[in-house]
């Protein structure tokens, strides 16, 4: 397992997590069986919000269990009132649902209080002036919730919360349909701004946790992708491991055979990582954006390219910490000996030679 460091509080995150919207597919001993195996492989990150009750008793046992050595997002604003997954800004209700989900747990904390799935002004609106946004507080300052998260598909809603400086995590729906079509409610925003939102979570130390990396499915299937081709499991996480901010992923499992083919991700070759062949798949009209997946590589200088790029671009919204990891790169753009490898070999059409005298000058400035 590889892990990242949460920015506000220094917890070790595993970069592959579960999510359980699909866990009612499986039975109670293969529930527990699966959290179980997935704790024993070092996933610690774990998502509390199925799409039906059913799997709450078990995954709350089986994630009691392991409660020292896991960290749970449980949700403030999800409901199960008629057996299946609903949805509320209702205080009362939403209240008593997440502190249903720690009894559950057995266990009087959150690592991760979510204000749970707000797409909508008026619904922000509620949330902080009917209850929930008080409670949440209160419970972070008595110790009940370890670190306040919010979870949104909308980018506007994310710079409203961002903006209160409250929260350290952020759960975000992050994959190549969203980012590059228009296909889906869940994917909203611009490509570009969807990526100056993900290097302002990082500037503001509030982590990403990604939701729906497959979308929900419909990238793996060439039949259903809107790209007429499929990707893998393992392309969609480096996809997403590869952006700003983000710390880990959380595919929603069906169980076991579920948690298996996510774990193969560890055991891909870099080849078998490579998502480049995305390039081919988005629209062409794009404009040509490093993705920082290091399709480039190897640079005859020794550059890091994604990364050199990564950085550059986190600098420009104002992250002195990204601006920092620059300095401390053993090779830097000024480096680059034009020798237009890279410009040839990006299937994205970044003209990066260009882009390194860019970055280069930005930094010497
Ligand atoms: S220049 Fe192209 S190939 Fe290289 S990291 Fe950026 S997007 Fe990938
Ligand atoms: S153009 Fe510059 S960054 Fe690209 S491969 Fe050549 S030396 Fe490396």
């Amino acid at each position: 397992m590889e892990y990242r460091i949460l920015p506000h509080g220094g917890e070790k995150i595993s970069v592959i997590g579960l999510g359980s919207a699909g866990m009612h597919n499986a039975d109670d001993a293969e529930i527990e069986r699966t959290v179980d195996e997935a704790v024993d492989a070092g996933v610690n990150h774990f998502d509390f919000i199925p799409s039906e009750a059913a799997p709450l008793a078990a995954m709350g046992r089986a994630l009691g269990r392991h409660r020292d050595q896991v960290h749970v997002q449980v949700h403030i604003g999800a409901l199960y009132a008629s057996g299946a997954y609903g949805w509320t800004t209702a205080a009362e209700p939403a209240i008593a649902e997440f502190e249903q989900r720690l009894k559950a747990l057995g266990t009087d904390y959150a690592d991760f209080g979510f204000i749970h799935c707000i797409d909508e002004d008026a619904d922000l609106d509620r949330v902080m002036n009917g209850g929930i946004w008080d409670y949440a507080q209160a419970r972070k300052a008595d110790g009940t919730i370890r670190h306040l998260a919010f979870s949104t598909h909308n980018l506007h809603i994310a710079r409203r919360l961002l903006a209160t400086d409250a929260f350290d995590l952020a759960m975000f729906s992050l994959n190549p349909l969203y980012d590059y079509t228009d296909e889906s409610e869940y994917g909203r925003g611009e490509a570009g701004d969807r990526m100056a939102l993900l290097c302002e979570f990082e500037r503001a130390s509030v982590g990403v946790s990604v939701m729906k990396p497959f979308a929900g499915g419909q990238l793996l299937d060439a039949a259903q992708s809107p790209f007429g081709r499929a990707l893998t499991r393992t392309q969609c996480i480096q996809y997403a491991l590869d952006k700003p901010g983000v710390l880990t992923v959380l595919p929603g499992v069906h169980g076991l055979a579920d948690l298996h083919d996510l774990l193969s991700y560890f055991d891909a070759t870099p080849a078998e990582h490579d998502y480049s062949a995305l390039a081919a798949m988005a629209p062409q009209s794009r404009e040509a954006r490093c993705v920082y997946c290091n399709h480039c590589q190897p640079c005859p200088a020794g550059l890091q390219i994604g990364l050199v790029n990564k950085y550059y671009d986190l600098a420009r919204v104002g992250d002195a910490l990204a601006e920092e990891h620059y300095r401390n790169l053993e090779k830097h753009a000024g480096d680059c000996v034009s020798c237009g490898h890279c410009d040839k070999r990006c299937p994205f059409g970044v003209a990066q030679s260009t882009r390194m005298a860019e970055i280069a000058a930005y930094f010497s400035a």
